[in-house]
């Protein structure tokens, strides 16, 4: 029992920290809380072991390295050899409807299909060569992107909405993230796929969940488990309740329990992210400009009038152009902004 509530713990306290990772990443604070954190750390942690995680932290995360491909792999690997290995054959014995259960295998073709595709699709990259195309592609808003600005390492001249990523060192069309599940940038050429790569990730990993929660489910109600009874370490008899029938769950089948708890959490994670990728879409924004227009609305807020370096700078979605358009820009490659203020 005392396993089962430290595992359960162990889990929200997983998912409350990447919650809260989330929610401090928008905000100032974050630097507070990671300035404190290694402060802290530095105090514990020997200086040689700092500078090896300094190092690691530094290849995983700043340079271009497949280490994250690996590991995304290894997981999905491991989900569905356990979900082919034991409960794809316990559920065809329970007369699981076999459309149902071939789902999960349809969601990790497409999946690995559109994975291939967003890591290796050129994401826009600016070169000298479409250098003066891609100037064309957007309108610059002055406020977050300004006309006539120079990147200080590739010497090119940037176009609205590009963005320089410090970890591949090349310029993007269109610059919304460097993602290191899929080791490149995201970009105008590839949000599309990355958007399907999403979207039947988080769809596999649901799916999973449902076809593990229906299986235990059904054995439950099947096997009358509910009307069992168990003594107690004090030798009380008592009549089966949840936490002592998911403790025997997970005892019966360890696998599929901890399975499921990790795909319900990766669930909920990947659901999340795709909303707000979705919104993202949407309202023809990028991750990029999201972040940085929350900084162009700290220097609206009261606080201005307090410092006298601050312009108060409003920034407006220029690019939106209703939903189904801003859709299409993400599905169809955009035209040069002169030639689509021709078409509306
Ligand atoms: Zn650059
Ligand atoms: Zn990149």
């Amino acid at each position: 029992m005392d396993f089962l509530v430290l595992f359960l713990f162990y889990l929200a306290s997983v998912l409350m920290g990447l919650v809260l990772i989330c929610i401090c990443s928008k905000t100032h604070c974050s630097k507070g809380l990671v300035k404190g954190g290694a402060q802290i750390f530095s105090y514990i942690i020997p200086e040689c072991l700092q500078r090896a995680m300094h190092r690691l932290l530094h290849y995983l995360f700043h340079t271009r390295n497949h280490s994250f491909i690996v590991l995304h792999l290894v997981l999905q690997g491991m989900v569905y050899t356990e979900y082919t290995w034991e409960l794809f054959g316990y559920c065809q014995e329970l007369e699981f409807s076999l459309y149902y259960l071939l789902l999960p295998y349809l969601l990790l073709i497409v999946n690995l299909f559109s994975f291939i595709l967003t890591c290796v699709t050129n994401p826009g990259i600016i070169t000298k060569a479409n250098e003066l195309l891609f100037l064309h592609v957007y309108e610059f808003d002055e406020v977050m992107f300004l006309k006539n600005v120079r990147c200080s390492t590739c010497d090119l001249r940037k176009p609205a909405r590009s963005k320089h990523c410090s970890v591949c060192n090349w310029c993007v069309h269109r610059f919304d993230h460097h993602c290191v599940w899929v080791n490149n940038c995201i970009g105008a050429w590839n949000i599309r796929y990355f958007l399907i790569y999403l979207l039947t990730l988080t769809a596999s990993a649901a799916t999973v969940a449902i076809v593990s929660t229906a299986f235990l489910v059904h054995l439950v109600v099947m096997s009358d488990l509910y009307q069992e009874t168990y003594i107690d370490d004090f030798g009380r008899l008592h009549i089966m309740d949840t936490v002592f029938l998911i403790q025997y769950l997970f005892l019966t089948f360890p696998r599929i329990v901890f399975m499921l708890g990790f795909v319900v959490v990766l669930s909920f994670l990947l659901g999340g992210y795709l909303c707000f990728a979705v919104y993202l879409a949407a309202t023809n924004q990028t991750t990029n400009e999201w972040h940085r227009g929350d900084r162009a609305w700290c220097w609206r807020c009261p606080l201005v009038a307090w410092c006298p370096s601050a312009e108060p700078q409003i920034h407006q979605n220029i690019h939106s152009h209703g939903l189904w358009s801003n859709l299409q820009e993400i599905f169809l490659p955009a035209f040069p902004y002169h030639e689509r203020k021709k078409q509306e």
